[in-house]
């Protein structure tokens, strides 16, 4: 029988998620989803040094807006806690102990000043300095020295680390879901850190263990940790242990294509690398954040399903229920994939004009308080459906349509001059008369009534129509200029094309 499928997103609250991570956590969940499994939050914070206050609420709330909650961590306790490894301290020894005691383990005391001082000699000589099989005979450690010595070293309080005792001459495979089958000559391999001084272990120790002990299936992870996987198999083996299966998410690269996207790309192009805003707790710089700058988590969603994986079809709109359903780990890329910042506008459009005009209305309800605009559902509502087409954000309403609200301060100079001519006024002041006279303000009436009266006096459309846009919005935009008409009601209509005629004269 299968195990059933477990994964695990293992952030370090080292700060903000980068959307990067956010693919990954995507991955996971996508891929927990689509095989029944479950979907576990684990916070990888054994390095007290790194760790930044509110990270963890941060990756938390991300998870949640991007409606992809897990099934176990913190605060949902599953029967494989405590999810922190700040909480699981004590067991990290124990295993270090178990590899110590099965020779795959060893201590070394060598402090950090003599081991930089190799480095440098190394380096001198045009050389690497790698601790490993070629030379850890002749450093301090529980290999080189007697038993007594080790024990009066450890007992003395000495400086010491736990290191893995990576093998010799010899091949070591393994196969990654996304890569397929690859071979590390072990010699190029150093004896790794795994357990410090101050009782902690390092994230190869904690990482491990704790996969084990939570049963993971699937280990889902970026490329960046592609270069561990080798004594990440061999430590599995040195504990006997079958290990999970590995897949490494191709690199996310930034918009011009070379290299990882990072938080500068971001800055620079205008573009956020983050979910959600952050405010650093140090220097309380803020961050941009993707919910902040007005995206749909299903635009995120989507565009991040699509950044190292395809469907093997053109399909591009995917709700996250399509995604579970479309899901294929095969079907993961290998080489990096480039950031575009619009095309993950072009989805915010998408979902922008499939939401309903009630939702935008509320999240343009917000951009409406900060012009002095009180809202009003009902009105509301009837701008965003007449202006969302042209929009990617709810807030790119009001420089659409700020005219819905107000009325015109100026007027365009260049649609002035183009339309308003010798007799506009005289036009302008005879339409509202006859709409002063119109009962039903409908679009379609209006629409009716003012032609009507254009046709009776033989005019051309283009000596009525864009001066009474001008009028209405102040520049020639905007949707149907009936519609516009309709929405502003007889009194503004009237007031706004009274008003052009005593300014522009
Ligand atoms: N704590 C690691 C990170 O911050 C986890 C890597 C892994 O998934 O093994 O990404």
């Amino acid at each position: 029988m299968t195990k059933p499928v477990r994964v695990r997103f293992a952030p370090s609250p080292t700060g903000p998620l980068h959307i990067g991570g956010v693919r990954t956590a995507l991955f996971n969940y996508l891929f927990a989803k689509k095989h029944g499994g479950t979907f576990v939050l684990r916070i990888e914070d054994t390095d007290q040094n790194r760790y930044v206050e509110g990270a963890e609420e941060y990756i938390i709330s991300s998870l949640n807006w991007c409606g992809m909650p897990f099934d176990e961590g913190p605060g949902k306790e599953g029967s494989f806690g405590p999810y922190r490894q700040s909480e699981r301290k004590s067991l990290y020894q124990k295993y270090a102990g178990i590899l110590l005691e099965k020779g795959h383990a060893y201590y070394a005391f060598d402090t950090p000043e003599e081991l930089n001082a190799l480095r440098k000699t190394y380096e001198e000589k045009g050389d690497t300095f790698i601790y490993n099989w070629h030379n850890r005979n002749e450093l301090q450690n529980s290999l080189s020295l007697s038993q007594d010595e080790v024990n009066a070293r450890i007992e003395r309080g000495d400086h010491y680390v736990i290191r893995f005792k990576s093998p010799q001459d010899e091949k070591v495979r393994f196969t990654d879901l996304v890569r397929g089958s690859m071979e590390i000559d072990s010699n190029v391999l150093d004896d790794k850190i795994l357990f410090k001084s101050d009782g902690m272990p390092t994230y190869h120790l904690a990482n491990i263990v704790d996969d084990h002990l939570m049963e993971i299936t699937h280990v889902i992870r970026g490329e960046e940790w592609l270069p561990s996987l080798a004594l990440h198999v061999l430590l599995y083996r040195a504990f006997g242990w079958d290990s999970p299966e590995f897949a490494h998410l191709p690199l996310i690269l930034k918009p011009a294509g070379k290299g990882k996207l990072s938080k500068r790309d971001g800055d620079k192009l205008g573009f956020p690398v983050f979910p959600l805003e952050w405010k650093d707790p140090a220097s309380q710089e803020i961050s941009k954040g993707y919910r902040e700058e007005g995206y749909f988590p299903e635009a995120v969603v989507n565009f991040l399903a699509l950044l190292g994986w395809n469907p093997g079809t053109d399909q591009e709109i995917f709700s996250m229920e399509a995604l579970i359903n479309a899901f294929d780990i095969a079907r993961v890329n290998k080489s990096g994939a480039r950031f575009d910042p619009d095309k993950i506008k072009w989805f915010n459009q998408h979902y922008l004009q499939e939401s309903d005009n009630g939702v935008v209305a509320e999240l343009f309800g917000k951009e409406l308080e900060k012009h002095g605009v009180e809202p009003d559902a009902d009105y509301d509502q009837k701008v965003v459906g007449l202006l969302k087409e042209r929009a990617v954000f709810a807030n790119d309403l009001w420089d659409l349509g700020s005219y819905f609200y107000q009325a015109p301060e100026a007027y365009d100079a260049k649609a002035s001059k183009k339309s308003w001519k010798e007799n506009t006024k005289e036009y302008i002041l005879k339409v509202a008369e006859v709409l002063r006279n119109t009962e039903d303000f409908s679009s379609e009436n209006t629409e009716k009534v003012v032609k009507a009266w254009i046709a009776e006096n033989e005019l051309g459309f283009g000596q009525v129509m864009p001066p009474l846009r001008l009028s209405l919005v102040g520049a020639m935009k905007g949707p149907h200029v009936f519609d516009i008409v309709e929405l502003l009601g007889k009194d503004e209509t009237l007031a706004r094309m009274k008003k052009i005629c005593d300014v522009l004269g």
